[in-house]
């Protein structure tokens, strides 16, 4: 049990928005113990959207959350910091629909973050502990939770690429691990998905400044890779923010096969549901039923 913590002070930070290709600013401010992330639309009367599993609208190749109306997408790479921080806390403010892409890594937010340095609250917060395993399959794909002293996330990539075909890479989820292991990660894509979501008017800010962009056979951008299972790596980032949005830390071992977006969200509905599976532990012990949490 540890306490809960946000951010020590204001931090700023402006971007293109991958799928809009605006300027976007970004402020990520402190907030009270218990709020959780929140996301604020100043450009849309300061509407509110909860970091939340009941806030998902869309996984379509970044999750997008919504409330009343109102959007805000690719949010994963910045909740995994949050996670990864113990950041609990948060307003993220945004003047357009989008938090900026940066370099497709999480590494950017990561560094201000540190930069600017994180508080302590007076207050504990409570986790939930997997006590039984939960599997979601569908097709050739399968994310499970297992019981796991901490986090840990093992994923497994599979393409029909010669680069790269099947990694796959285990690790346990702990600041030093993230910022060193998984935050200069980036996304990637594959130049011939590129084109259809382009002439469906999205990926307008993408640029090979801010994705691996793959052909059939090679690598476009002329920079080398920063490892050599980035793509792997990158993955682990993305369930990581994901996974996120059951707005308490999980302690669980992550197995996830050839998962994306839309399965990560399916598992945190079925651990909702599965509540023969899991614990809260707070202050007062451990509880089999969570107050506040719903499907
Ligand atoms: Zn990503």
């Amino acid at each position: 049990m540890r306490l809960q913590n946000t951010l020590r002070r204001e931090v700023h930070i402006r971007g293109t928005g991958l799928h809009t290709g605006r300027q976007i600013n970004m402020r990520l401010r402190p907030a009270p113990r218990d709020t959780g992330i929140v996301f604020i639309r100043t450009d849309r009367s300061h509407a509110e959207i909860k970091a939340s599993v009941t806030s998902v609208s869309d996984t379509t190749f970044a999750t997008t959350l919504a409330s009343n109306g109102v959007r805000v997408g690719t949010v994963e790479h910045l909740l995994s910091v949050f996670v990864a921080l113990q950041i609990d806390n948060v307003y993220v403010e945004l003047d357009g629909p989008e938090v900026p892409i940066m370099d497709g890594s999480a590494l950017p937010f990561v560094t201000r973050i540190m930069e600017c340095g994180i508080a302590r609250q007076a207050k504990t917060l409570s986790y939930l502990k997997i006590t039984k395993p939960i599997v979601v399959k569908e097709g050739e794909s399968q994310i499970a939770i297992t019981p796991y002293d901490g986090m840990r996330i093992t994923q497994r990539i599979h393409y029909r690429h010669p680069l790269f075909g099947e990694q796959r890479l285990g690790i346990d989820i702990t600041e030093k691990n993230f910022i060193t292991e998984l935050a200069p990660a980036r996304t990637f894509g594959f130049l011939k998905d590129i084109e259809v979501l382009r002439s469906r008017g999205l990926v307008r800010g993408g640029s090979l400044e801010n994705a691996i962009v793959l052909t059939e056979r090679e690598i476009v951008n002329k920079d080398k890779l920063r490892f050599k299972d980035e793509f792997v790596r990158h993955k682990i980032l993305d369930t990581l923010g994901d996974i996120s949005l059951l707005g308490l830390p999980i302690h669980g071992h992550i197995i996830a096969n050839r998962s994306g977006h839309t399965l990560n969200i399916k598992l945190l509905k079925k651990i909702l549901l599965s509540d023969g599976c899991w614990e809260i532990v707070s202050d007062n012990g451990a509880e089999t039923q969570a107050i506040g949490l719903t499907a």
